[in-house]
């Protein structure tokens, strides 16, 4: 991330780096306050003796949905806490806004009843997304209708009621990229919602490619320890209005002790996937070059999410891990490694699952802060205990400690 890439953003004016905003932004008074570290808010109701007062707030948040001036009346409004991690995702994301919801999965929900109240119930969808996201498109859960297509067919794919084109780059399992300015450019004036769960603001900014609708479960690389649920829409302030009306009237709510830990988490934030990227660029390397590994798939962009087909039994290699997690989810600071066909991508119908690149033997992996040698070790003879059947094991590579 250079300065420069974050100046060029058209959000407001932003002066500092990434690397600053990630540990600044959303503290700016707290210096005003006489406090350090950002207080916990856990007020579900805030009184008031002026009931007119409260009367003439509450009718100004249900025609804007702007954030209410002064305490928030009630938590299902705004929460304090909350909110600082909003305005600091904004800041990293370039976008003038943030909304921040239960769960990544609140937060899709969200943006897509906020299409549909406004008449837009149609939604153009490239594959994969992450299994759930799928299959709350796919069954029409909230009543939307979905068309899927690739990046080549949002365009001829675009319907007068179209509210959303939905795209994840780098993809949840398979890592596929996706050219989001091209799409931003297919998709005239309906909005593009970029998952960036994968790529963080630390890799991508897509609102500076040309998407109006950012997501992340924030479950992953922004809490970044996996002790947290939540997720979160960067957009501009219109829609965020519209969003937090939504969010209001269905419940959707963050818990303020996790908006307390998201921005906790987005100060390392930086750091942690800088890191973990560089030991998944090296894990890349050597998988790439093993006989045991079909296949690596990495983004061009980096990061610190791998995935890669095996030649021998997936299960066998999930089952010899010992230092790596075997467990759903990803970006926590510790590495985890899952089979989507039978976890995260389980709920998507086979044929689709096929038709997405998300093959019976690709394993997918959430790269940490361990050791590259001893995550390469433990990888190693995983691999071994997925392959005795059909390949010679490989001699474990010589620990060199830095
Ligand atoms: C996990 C995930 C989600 C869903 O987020 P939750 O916080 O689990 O609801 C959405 N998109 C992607 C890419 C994910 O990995």
């Amino acid at each position: 991330m250079t300065r420069d890439a974050f100046a060029s953003s058209s959000s407001p004016a932003p002066t500092r780096a990434l690397a600053t905003e990630a540990v600044h932004a959303g503290r700016d008074d707290l210096a005003e306050l006489g406090l350090h570290a950002p207080p916990l808010d856990l007020s579900t109701t805030y009184p008031s003796s002026d009931a007119r007062a409260e009367a003439a707030r509450i009718d100004e948040f249900a025609t804007t949905g702007a954030r209410p001036d002064g305490p928030p009346i009630y938590a299902r409004l705004d929460n304090p806490t909350t909110a600082r991690f909003e305005t600091a995702l904004a800041r990293l994301e370039g976008a003038e806004a943030a909304v921040a919801f239960a769960s990544g999965m609140a937060a899709l929900s969200a943006v897509l009843l906020a299409r549909a109240s406004q008449g837009l119930r149609h939604v153009v969808a490239v594959r994969p997304l992450y299994g759930c996201s799928d299959h709350l498109l796919d069954a029409g859960l909230l009543g939307t209708e979905v068309t899927w297509t690739d990046p080549a067919g949002v365009a001829d794919a675009l319907r007068p009621d179209t509210g959303l084109v939905m795209v994840e780059s780098p993809a949840n399992p398979t890592l596929a990229e996706a050219d989001i300015r091209a799409l931003a450019h297919a998709c005239g004036s309906v909005p593009l919602l970029v998952d960036n769960t994968f790529a963080t603001p630390v890799l991508q900014r897509p609102v500076e490619l040309g998407a109006r609708i950012v997501l992340h479960s924030a479950t992953k690389y922004l809490g970044g320890h996996g002790d947290v649920m939540g997720g979160v829409v960067a957009c501009d302030e219109e829609f965020a209005r519209t969003l937090r009306q939504v969010r209001f009237a269905t419940g959707g709510v963050l818990h303020p002790l996790a908006g307390d830990l998201l921005l906790r988490g987005l100060s390392t934030l930086p750091v942690r996937v800088r890191a973990a990227s560089a030991t998944a660029a090296e894990l890349v390397r050597r998988l790439a070059a093993d006989p045991r590994v079909e296949r690596v798939h990495y983004p061009r962009i980096g990061g610190a999410m791998i995935s890669f087909e095996v030649l021998g039994d997936p299960h066998d290699v999930i089952a010899g891990v010992r230092l790596i997690t075997p467990a759903v989810s990803l970006g926590s600071v510790d590495s985890l490694i899952q089979h989507p066909a039978s976890i995260s991508h389980r709920i998507v119908d086979p044929s689709d699952r096929r038709s997405g690149g998300i093959g019976d033997r690709l394993l997918r992996m959430s790269v940490g802060l361990e050791d590259v040698e001893d995550l390469w070790r433990d990888l190693d003879e995983a691999l071994s205990a997925g392959s005795a059947a059909t390949a010679p094991r490989r001699a474990a590579a010589e620990p060199v400690r830095a």
